[in-house]
């Protein structure tokens, strides 16, 4: 079943002589439950791809569909309210809030929607993090894994069907890369959500479904491994 659908995706920045094509009619449809790698060179545009997904920025023409949703057409406030309920993203750097416990940034996001979140989902969500034992201690408590554990939790708090990732293992060691990736794996799965990775790691890449190469703000290869 298709959650995803990119039609003839244009994106530049600046104008004139500053003007950048970041993105050059972009198509792509991508399903549900599907585990998507994004690789190429710094600054051919994959970035800018994600955030167009994630209904981050705004398009320079084209189309994103969510679930049918083509959710450009939205007004601002219904656009954050999609964002919130259906995107989850998680970046290199895990932007946790210093004076929150780890429990409590994994909420924020349930918290700013005026959520209820039911307990057992919670505990669940802890437990598969592996973040049990830790889910009171406040971030420079914690190992920077166990940090971007947090802040995966973060992104699937609300239960989004599409979990968007810019480069998630880029700022830890091979042992803390390898157990996030597993865990991420693993909640994608268990919950049924789409992840769209962006990874410059080839034994990452190769862990996904399938591999999108971006070049030049283009889709250059697209297959399925
Ligand atoms: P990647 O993620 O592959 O490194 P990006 O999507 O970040 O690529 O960037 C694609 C191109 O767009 C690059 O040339 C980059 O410098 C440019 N770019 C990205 N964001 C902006 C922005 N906010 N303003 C101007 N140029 C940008
Ligand atoms: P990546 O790690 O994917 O290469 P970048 O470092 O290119 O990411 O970009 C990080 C952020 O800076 C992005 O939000 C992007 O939109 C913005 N950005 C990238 N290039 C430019 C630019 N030339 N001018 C302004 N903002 C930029």
């Amino acid at each position: 079943m298709e959650i995803l659908k990119v039609k003839n995706l244009t994106k530049s920045y600046g104008k004139g002589e500053a003007k950048v094509d970041a993105l050059k009619n972009i198509n792509l449809s991508i399903n549900k439950g599907e585990f998507v790698a994004i690789v190429g060179p710094s600054g051919s545009g994959k970035s800018t791809l994600l955030h167009l997904i994630g209904g981050v920025d705004k398009p320079t023409s084209g189309k994103v569909f969510v679930n049918d949703v083509d959710i450009y057409t939205l007004k601002a406030k219904d656009l954050s309210i999609f964002r919130r309920r259906n995107v989850g993203l998680i970046y290199q750097f895990y932007n946790l809030i210093p004076v929150l416990s780890a429990k409590e940034n994994i909420l924020l996001p349930a918290e700013l929607d005026n959520r209820k979140i039911d307990k057992v989902y919670l505990d669940d969500l802890l437990k598969t993090l592996g973040l049990k034992e830790r889910k009171n201690h406040l971030p420079n408590e914690l190992s920077g894994g166990q940090q971007q554990r947090t802040s995966i939790g973060r992104a699937l708090i609300n239960r989004p069907s599409i979990v968007l990732a810019d480069e998630p293992t880029g700022n830890l060691d091979s042992k803390n890369s390898k157990e996030v990736l597993e865990l991420l794996k693993l909640s994608v799965k268990k919950y049924n959500q789409t992840l769209i990775m962006i990874t410059h790691d080839t034994n990452i890449a190769l862990q996904a479904d399938r591999v999108i190469t971006i070049e030049d703000g283009m889709i250059k290869v697209d297959e399925v491994i």
